[in-house]
């Protein structure tokens, strides 16, 4: 961490040298986003005008780093969730199939498709998992090309989607293309130009790289597996909500991400995927389940698959999962996903600011991108002792997560966290690092 360059916003903000929490404080003054951390749960300090209901959170935390991980909950969706038991599952029973939820995984997908993923309607559903997405429309893609044998993936992508490959080359007699990736850096054009060829079906990548948040070029690197006559999936799970996604415009053909991540839908909340309508009555995937058929309730005797994005699920869609992330997608509308994206940069910057003035000192190297535009929302920092420090840090209530090797991941979800926070748990850091390298 050593020069910084001229395109960081916080490059000139000299107020840093002097006190960082009075211009952790004015960064937030100046926010445009800063009110929508009223509407989140167990943030404090709450204002009292932001009229929301008597629901405390037990234990409050001083900083969270972790809403990359795990989503804070929405006021909105405590009552959303409270309403739907009550009047939705309790007054409308079986008959909410017809009246609302068999229409839901698609009407919520066409909402996220349109609030963060640059999707036209029909081609975004809420299905199972990230990992069970990722391996049917995986084994669709492949299947659809059977003349060609390869997968194309990543060494550093996360671990559920190396494994999904591997299954599934065995499975399927294919093999898997490793690009070797910087794990302080992520995946290029030029390693997916030279990774691709005529035998190449499908190539699986990280729109932002889980460990170091590197943010790959979607739209050329989509562009050059096109060239090769491949297709191309791309795991949003740190992007979606976060970061702008524009899957229409790169003609990108499968895509899945997560919701309980920046799209704070809930421990477990259901996945989305993406199938560009291009390729939707070509496409079959394997897990051939009753929810995917023409007509659900015909109860025929052999699986024929719906005509459009329908044929992508297998069984009964998670409907309890599915309903708090509606609150996000509306704050998204609401303030649009470009706005989000420069609060993003500008947390993460600042950040790194910090890191820099209180951690460089004490041995931390930064392993992730400088330049903000090549990051998503997180930032690594490297010590080999930030695993303790990380359990460390949870007992004072600073949350950040750890990854190995010796990775602190500082997450910094834009609609609920201040630059308050930032400064507060960044002051944390050092302390609790200081503390160790003292011992
Ligand atoms: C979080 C994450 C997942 C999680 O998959 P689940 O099936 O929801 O456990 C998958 N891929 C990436 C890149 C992730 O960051």
């Amino acid at each position: 961490m050593t020069d910084t360059p001229t395109d960081d916003p916080f490059a000139d903000d000299e107020a840093l040298d002097g006190d960082p929490l009075a211009a952790a404080r004015a960064l937030d003054a100046a926010d445009p986003l800063a009110h929508y951390r009223d509407r989140f749960l167990g943030v404090t300090p709450r204002s009292p005008e932001s009229g929301a209901p008597d629901l405390a959170i037990p234990e409050s935390v001083v900083a969270y780093f972790d809403g990359n991980s795990l989503g804070r909950p929405t006021v909105a969706s405590a009552e959303r969730l409270q309403r739907f038991v009550v009047e939705g599952w309790g007054g409308r029973l079986i008959r909410g199939w017809d009246e609302e939820w068999m229409e839901l995984p698609f009407r919520i997908g066409d909402e996220l498709g349109s609030a963060a993923l640059g999707a036209a309607g029909g081609q975004v559903f809420i299905g199972d998992s990230t990992t069970v997405l990722l391996y049917k429309l995986a084994r669709a893609a492949v299947d659809s090309l059977p003349e060609r044998s390869e997968i194309v993936l990543d060494t550093d992508n996360f671990p559920t989607d190396r494994y999904v490959l591997d299954g599934i080359a065995r499975e399927r007699g294919l093999d898997l293309v490793w690009i070797e990736a910087d794990t302080e850096a992520g995946v290029t054009p030029e390693q997916v130009s030279a990774a691709v060829g005529p035998r190449t079906a499908l190539v699986v990548l990280s729109h932002v790289a889980y460990r170091s948040g590197f943010l790959a070029d979607a739209r050329a690197i989509t562009r050059i597996v096109h060239d090769a006559g491949a297709l191309v999936l791309w795991d949003l799970c740190h992007s979606a909500g976060s970061v702008p996604v524009e899957l229409d415009d790169w003609e990108v053909d499968l895509a899945v991400g997560c919701t309980y991540k920046y799209l704070n839908g809930g421990p477990g909340s259901p996945a989305f995927g993406y199938v560009s309508e291009r390729l939707q009555r070509e496409l079959v995937q394997p897990i051939q389940g009753w929810m995917g058929v023409r007509d659900v309730f015909l109860m025929g005797p052999e699986y024929q698959p719906a005509d459009g994005l329908r044929r992508f699920l297998s069984g009964t869609p998670p409907i309890v999962g599915m309903l708090a992330l509606q609150d996000t997608l509306a704050m998204l509308r609401e303030c649009g996903i470009q706005a989000v994206r420069d609060k993003s940069m500008a947390l993460t910057g600042f950040a790194l600011q910090l890191a820099e003035t209180w951690l460089t000192p004490l041995g931390v190297a930064l392993a992730s991108p400088r330049e903000p535009e090549r990051r998503g929302g997180h930032l690594t920092l490297n010590h080999p002792a930030m695993r303790e420090v990380t359990v460390r840090l949870w007992e004072r209530d600073v949350i950040p997560d750890y990854r190995d090797p010796g990775g602190l991941r500082i997450g910094l979800s834009p609609l609920s966290t201040s630059f308050e926070e930032v400064a507060v748990g960044l002051a944390a850091v050092r302390d609790v690092l200081g503390e160790l390298i003292d011992e």
